[in-house]
């Protein structure tokens, strides 16, 4: 069920407990507008914390989670929705995604060397958003959604370009030109532990339903105001563990009616599982798993999560002989 309700009369606003780890969607419907605010809190600093990773690039890969999570809503789908960057700097891959229900993952590749000469540290953690020229350079990025066997995958793919994370994804929004949408993304490290959080929010237009009588020139108004509104929005708002998601958008969009829907929670979870690495290794050619059987044991760790799998000699037997 999709309550909307007015949040000018939200009593609970102050009283909350400040929920965390959620994608909260909402609607500006005089201006033909559907928006989502995403908070990640414990979810972010979990899968960041997994990881070994400088502080530039924890950031950008809370950006990118954070970004996957934002568009993954803009999408009817059943399955799982990936970002995944390639590129020729200091942090050469990014892939993070989240499933339906909501589990978020995520990991990047990256060089020490050329993150330290790059200067790269210095981007981040200071209400900027972190440097994609910095950190990823040039290359590309692309979003798929993957429903499962015996379904069309769908990708889109652009090239790397702008300055942050939110606008790579708004260039890709105008080479697709599938929807005009607008994106604000946050990451740092906040709170008396120190701990990561990031915030995206995102606008789009949508073909008003049932032919409603919106006057073009008012709706183009609306949206242009909305994305000066948006825009005021400030990076510590965005990821703010003191502000609820609700009073943020209230704050926001008071005055242009802004309704909110039922939130979706989110959390870190891998899918990995030893089933599964076991099918990656049934689908290695016969030779590689014949040097694996060399040594007693085989080690093979997600990336997504840095959990270990081993795998003894009977084991990859057992494969060579399927
Ligand atoms: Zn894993």
């Amino acid at each position: 069920m999709n309550l909307a309700f007015d949040l000018t009369f939200d009593r609970g606003l102050d009283g909350d407990p400040k929920p965390d780890d959620l994608v909260q969607p909402f609607r500006i419907d005089p201006f033909a507008l559907r928006g989502r605010l995403v908070r990640l809190g414990p979810a972010v600093d979990r899968i960041l914390s997994q990881h070994d990773y400088p502080e530039p690039v924890a950031a950008i890969l809370g950006e990118a989670i954070t970004l996957a999570v934002v568009l993954a809503g803009a999408l009817k789908y059943d399955g799982v929705f990936t970002l995944q960057t390639k590129s020729d700097g200091p942090v050469r891959l990014i892939v993070a995604d989240v499933s339906t229900e909501g589990a978020v993952r995520g990991y990047a590749q990256y060089d020490a060397e050329r993150l330290a000469s790059a200067g790269a540290a210095a981007t981040a953690g200071r209400g900027r958003s972190p440097s994609v020229p910095d950190l990823i350079g040039a290359g590309y990025i692309a979003f798929t959604v993957d429903q499962g066997e015996d379904t069309e995958r769908y990708q889109g793919i652009v090239e790397l370009a702008g300055a942050t994370l939110a606008e790579c994804a708004q260039h890709y929004f105008r080479q697709s030109e599938q929807f005009q949408a607008a994106i604000k993304l946050a990451v740092a490290r906040s709170g008396p532990e120190g701990g990561w959080r990031a915030g995206g929010l995102m606008l789009q237009r949508v073909p008003p339903e049932g032919g409603s009588p919106l006057i073009a020139d008012d709706v183009e108004d609306g949206w242009r105001r909305a994305m000066v509104l948006m825009s005021s929005a400030t990076p510590f708002e965005l990821v703010d563990a003191e502000l609820s998601p609700r009073r943020l958008l209230l704050r926001l969009f008071h005055n242009e009616g802004v309704r909110v829907y039922d939130t979706h929670p989110l959390e870190a979870r891998c899918r990995c599982s030893r089933e599964r690495i076991l099918n990656i290794l049934r689908s290695f050619p016969g030779a590689e798993i014949e040097e694996m059987r060399n040594e007693a044991v085989t080690t093979v760790t997600c990336q997504f999560c840095n959990r270990s799998y081993r795998f003894d000699r009977d084991d990859l037997d057992r494969i060579a002989a399927e």
